[in-house]
């Protein structure tokens, strides 16, 4: 593969494809996931290629969301095995999170590989993967109705970065409360979910990481008003217009 040299001006968003580009030669990432891919850089770049203000105030919502869950459960996919392995398991072991292996194109070897990641990186336990386990949630037809019993089945809080809108929709359905990471601020599964993190997972993953740390010796009714102030409808327009202001701004001097 040929080495990316420090000083390219787009080298952060070059490692970042670089990472999926690996992971998908190494089993771990769908073809589906490099165009998932395309379309979240695209956004990124229209919102700056920065974590904004909007997307702080949603990663703390987020925070005080997880630490206020009973059974809460990361799903992960290929994309985010291949992205950020590392502290998908830190954030896990600090709120007390399960990890699932979720996959919309499910594949048993893809499955492996990712718990394979995961299991390198300090998980000890990983979910998604015993067919005796399985449970179906209703109104969805991928292969992603099928979910853990012991984990996304019971969960209360899941956290579902890069989703698909109906999957979103059929874990609202189910009554679980729905945190996503989604560059794209008009997608089906950022309108639905309850936390949409409009930013790339590879920056706000460690933001979520630290505010969990901030918020874990508040009290529970301080975090649960956190939660309520937060409005995702509004935080959504809030993204909307730090694009819209962008482009105004690059219009200007295009
Ligand atoms: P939806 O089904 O919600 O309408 P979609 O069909 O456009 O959205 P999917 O492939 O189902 O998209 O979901 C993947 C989502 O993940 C996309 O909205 C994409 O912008 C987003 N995404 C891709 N890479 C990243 C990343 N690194 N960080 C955050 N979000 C990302
Ligand atoms: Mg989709």
């Amino acid at each position: 593969m040929p080495l990316i040299p420090k000083s390219h001006p787009r080298i952060k968003s070059l490692l970042i494809r670089e990472k999926l580009v690996k992971g998908f030669d190494n089993g771990l990432v769908a073809k589906e996931g490099l165009l998932a891919q395309g379309r979240g850089e695209a956004f990124d770049y229209l919102l700056g290629e920065k974590t904004g203000r909007a997307a702080m105030n949603a990663i703390k919502a987020a925070a005080a969301q997880l630490l206020l869950a009973k059974t809460p459960v990361i799903s992960v996919n290929g994309n985010i095995a291949a992205l950020c392995p590392r502290q998908i398991v830190r954030l896990s072991k600090q709120v007390k999170a399960k990890l699932e292996v979720n996959l919309f194109y499910a594949d048993e070897k893809r499955k492996r590989a990712i718990i394979r990641i995961l299991k390198k990186n300090g998980a000890n336990k990983i979910l998604g993967s015993s067919a005796s386990s399985s449970r179906e949630l209703s109104g969805i037809d991928s292969a992603r109705r099928i979910v853990d019993k012991d984990g996304i089945f019971v969960a209360d809080v899941v956290v579902v970065p890069l989703e698909d809108g109906d999957r979103t929709m059929a874990l609202r359905n189910a009554g679980k409360t729905v945190i996503t990471f989604d560059l794209n601020p008009l997608s089906r599964t950022s309108h639905t979910a309850d936390i949409t993190i409009v930013d790339n997972v590879t920056r706000s993953i460690d933001l979520l990481i630290s505010d969990c740390g901030k918020l874990s010796e508040k009290t529970q009714k301080d975090l649960q008003k956190i939660v309520d102030n937060f409005d995702n409808r509004k935080n959504l327009r809030d993204n909307v217009m730090q694009i819209k202001n962008n482009l105004t701004r690059r219009a200007k001097i295009a």
